[in-house]
């Protein structure tokens, strides 16, 4: 570095510290000549034209200059270097700045010997500016300053500091990302370890951190998180009881403040460090709180950066941390809540399903149990017995009553848990419409009702499933009988615009407006509804509803109070907007009107009733004898409940001999024991259920041809084609009417007789034919002439003994031999 050249005026020598606020005012004021830039008049130009600039700049500029790197610097330069100042003034740059020394020394003396400038951006310097090494970190360019030898006399510093800007950004990153990230926790434990991750994150400002939940009791805290620190260190240890917290994190955790331990080290002992190479010594508790809740649900205890002071903003990011994590875990656990909610209520649901499944068939085998002695009884009962015999009708009449209900619901639960499964079958939809609503035709004209029925024949046949459409169309016309008192009542069906409409219109008490958007709500009634009735329980139309949906189509309503109601069911024409269809034909039960209009026939008056038939579940017929003449035969029943037992013995043992056993195992026994003509079972049994019975019955050659029917209360397509394709012959559902059971109890012995008997034709003739071949031979064998006989392959079929002779080889030798192999041409 060169000296300066000529030396000033004293006065024209301070011209160059004119102006420049308090810097300049403090450099005009400093004896220059003890320091080692020397007086002022013999500054160089060169230096004097730079610190002009330096004094004048808004911009914090530092100027290094001569061989010890002495510091000039103007006001704005001064708020950066703080408690540095005034002491750094006119001082050498290694003096001032022993703790950057290592990192700036070199890159002024680089400056210098190249005469090339730098550029750094946010460089990292750990400052002693305030009494301590804090993080901060600066832009900056070191340019050379020519002098008048044109060598470098020293080196020019423009400076900005990045700090805030760098911590600031720093800070709302981790902000951000427990917002963000901790927010979308599942569950408490991962929100902790979300926050806890993020936190690590930025090892900076959190050195360390120990996440603590609160036990329900409050009395102590678990460790749900670690960053920074080892699990067990007195900072951290895995479980804690609140009683034995130091007393600083005790305050927190009663008042649910934030609370900073300024000598936590001093406390607790050694703690780390973080990002720093220099451990924390204190350290601020967060507590994490719950909305509305006074207690905190935990806390977190973390490191303050060794290099930074505590102040407002550092404050205030701790803070927002507490915050953030607070929400998070309550985010968390209301998730939770949900989830479990929703777990619970799904259990609910399933627990109904299977008690539904369950009930129907609890239910459905006493119910067959009354109705059909019932209705035997009623058969019987002398028409001069005629209190006996209105009695013997209510009670069926209610157990009707009940048997619908329980279908109905059952019917619910099955689409609820998605087990119901439509057939969908093309179907004339008139014909079929017009057989069902005829059924009311006797209990429209007892209630004096007019009744039409306007189903014509459709252009094309509609795809439903017969058992459903049956349900709709008897629901809906039940329910304008209960709720039309007198006038008319229509059922009409038409094709019309790529749909089938099936209207059932009556002039009943209509439905007030506001109830008609619930009206086809689960369990939704309409209070002081004017019918025939009270009875009823809102399930019927959410029912409808359902059922129209497996169908594609929809339903709704127009009504009006005391003028009449029309319910409108419309389906798709066509199949392409239905599932593929199941192959399985359902049987039908055929009873479901009768259910329907025995119940309307109740809802008459005494009078009107007493005039009327008896109108049964089964038919009329339904004790006596079927049209299938019965096959004389012995039965097997296999039952667990001693009153079913009975009764099926007392219908079948009229004409079969009946044997009855109480469960599977009895059964195969018995069938082993003495192969029956058919076997009757119940499908659930303890032991060995009607499945398991089935199976080893087909598995063994003596039981394996016997007719199987399976019994059970276990309504619905499901169990049905379980039932078929084990093997079953035959699947009956509780309730059956004696009739029915009758009936293919005498179809299954005819057929299975059929069979038994071919079977013995077969072996018949296949001895016959057997006797007539060995009396051939015989007859060949006594002829004296030589006689054999060939297949079309030309083989030996036949030799007899006088061949054998004629030829000289033995009959064994040419049975099975080409003719030409031993005799060639
Ligand atoms: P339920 O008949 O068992 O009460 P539904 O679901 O079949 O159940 O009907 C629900 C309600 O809708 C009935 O309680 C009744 O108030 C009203 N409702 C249904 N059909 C008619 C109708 N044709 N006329 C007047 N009100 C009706």
């Amino acid at each position: 570095m060169s000296a300066g050249a000529e030396v000033l005026g004293k006065d024209l020598a301070y011209e160059c510290l004119a102006g420049g606020g308090d810097m300049g005012a403090h450099m005009r004021s400093l004896d220059w000549s003890k320091t080692a830039l020397g007086p002022l008049p013999q500054w160089p130009q060169s230096l004097r034209t730079s610190v002009s600039i330096c004094l004048n700049s808004r911009f914090a500029i530092l100027i290094w200059w001569g061989p010890d790197l002495v510091m000039l610097y103007n006001d704005a330069y001064r708020d950066i270097i703080g408690a540095k100042h005034p002491a750094a003034l006119g001082r050498p740059g290694r003096d001032c700045w022993p703790e950057i020394w290592h990192i700036i020394g070199p890159m002024l003396e680089g400056v210098v010997r190249k005469g090339e400038a730098t550029w750094s951006n946010d460089l990292l310097l750990l400052l002693e500016r305030d009494g301590y090494a804090e993080e901060c970190y600066f832009t900056f360019s070191y340019s050379p300053i020519r002098d008048e030898s044109g060598g470098v006399g020293g080196v020019f510093t423009p400076v900005a500091e990045t700090t805030p800007h760098i911590v600031g950004e720093r800070r709302l990153r981790t902000l951000r990302d427990l917002a963000a990230r901790a927010g979308n926790a599942g569950d408490t434990q991962e929100a902790c370890a979300a926050a806890i991750e993020i936190l690590a994150a930025n090892a900076w400002d959190v050195p360390f951190a120990a996440l603590y939940l609160l036990d329900d009791d409050r009395m102590s805290a678990r460790l749900a998180g670690i960053h920074g620190i080892e699990r067990g260190a007195p900072a951290a240890p895995a479980s804690i009881l609140v009683s034995d917290l130091a007393p600083p994190l005790a305050v927190a955790v009663r008042n649910s403040q934030n609370i900073e331990i300024p000598n936590l080290a001093e406390m607790l002992g050694p703690l780390p460090g973080g990002a720093w190479n220099t451990p924390c010594h204190s350290g601020i508790v967060l507590p994490i709180l719950m909305p509305g809740q006074p207690v905190p649900l935990g806390f977190v205890l973390a490191g303050v950066s060794p290099r930074k002071r505590l102040d407002v903003s550092y404050r205030t990011f701790f803070e927002l941390v507490g915050g953030h994590i607070s929400n998070a875990i309550a985010d968390a656990r209301a998730y939770q809540e949900e989830r479990r909610q929703a777990e619970a209520l799904a259990e609910i649901d399933r627990a109904k399903t299977i008690f539904f499944s369950n009930a129907s068939h609890e239910f459905r085998t006493p119910l067959t149990l009354m109705l059909g002695p019932l209705e035997a009884m009623i058969e019987r009962a002398r028409p001069s017995t005629l209190v006996d015999r209105e009695e013997l009708q209510l009670m069926h009449r209610n157990g009707m009553r009940l048997l619908k209900l329980v279908n109905t619901l059952l019917d619910f639960s099955r689409i609820e848990a998605g087990r119901i499964h439509a057939l969908y079958e093309p179907t004339h939809l008139g014909a079929f419409t017009t057989e069902i609503a005829s059924a009311f035709e006797s209990a429209m004209k007892r209630a004096g009702l007019e009744f039409t029925i306007d189903c014509p024949t459709l252009p094309s046949p509609a795809y439903v499933d017969r058992d459903m459409w049956e349900k709709i169309v008897l629901n809906l016309i039940s329910n304008a009988f209960k709720f039309t008192l007198a006038g008319r009542i229509a059922v009409r069906l038409k094709a019309t615009g790529g749909v089938f409409e099936l209207r059932v219109e009556d002039t009943g008490s209509g439905i007030p407006e506001h109830e008609l958007l619930r009206i086809f709500d689960r369990f939704h009634r309409v209070e002081g509804a004017r019918g025939r009735t009270h009875e009823g329980t809102g399930i019927g139309l959410a029912l409808i509803h359902e059922l129209v949906k497996l169908h594609g189509g929809s339903i709704r309503v127009e009504s009006a109070p005391e003028k009449g109601s029309s319910f409108v069911v419309s389906i798709p024409e066509g199949h392409a907007h239905l599932p593929a269809a199941s192959a399985e034909r359902r049987q039908p039960t055929g009873t479901l009107a009768s259910v329907y209009v025995e119940e309307a026939l109740g809802w008459l008056p005494e009078t009107e009733r007493r005039t009327s038939e008896p109108v049964r579940l089964f038919a009329a017929d339904s004790v006596q004898a079927p049209h299938i003449i019965p096959a004389a035969g012995r039965i097997l029943l296999a039952d667990d409940n001693a009153d079913m037992r009975g009764y099926v013995r007392r219908l079948l043992g009229q004409h079969y001999e009946v044997e009855t056993v109480t469960n599977g195992i009895e059964a195969l026994a018995a069938a082993r024991r003495d192969p029956p003509h058919l076997i009757l079972t119940d499908v659930m049994m303890p032991g060995l259920d009607g499945f398991g019975l089935l199976r080893e019955l087909r598995a063994d050659e003596s039981t394996k041809t016997i007719p199987v029917i399976l019994l059970s209360a276990r309504a619905g397509e499901d169990a049905r084609v379980e039932g078929l394709g084990t093997g079953a012959d035959d699947y009956i559902v509780k309730p059956f009417t004696a009739r029915e059971l009758l009936a293919r109890v005498g179809a299954h012995l005819a057929l299975s007789r059929l069979r038994r008997e071919a079977a013995e034709r077969e072996r018949a003739l296949r001895a016959e034919s057997e006797a007539a071949r060995e009396r051939a031979t015989t007859l060949l064998e006594s002829i004296n002439d030589a006689f054999i006989a060939l297949d079309p392959e030309w083989r030996f079929t036949y030799v007899n003994a006088e061949a054998e002779r004629t030829i000289g080889i033995s009959r064994d030798e040419m049975l099975g031999k080409d003719f030409w192999n031993l005799f060639p041409p």
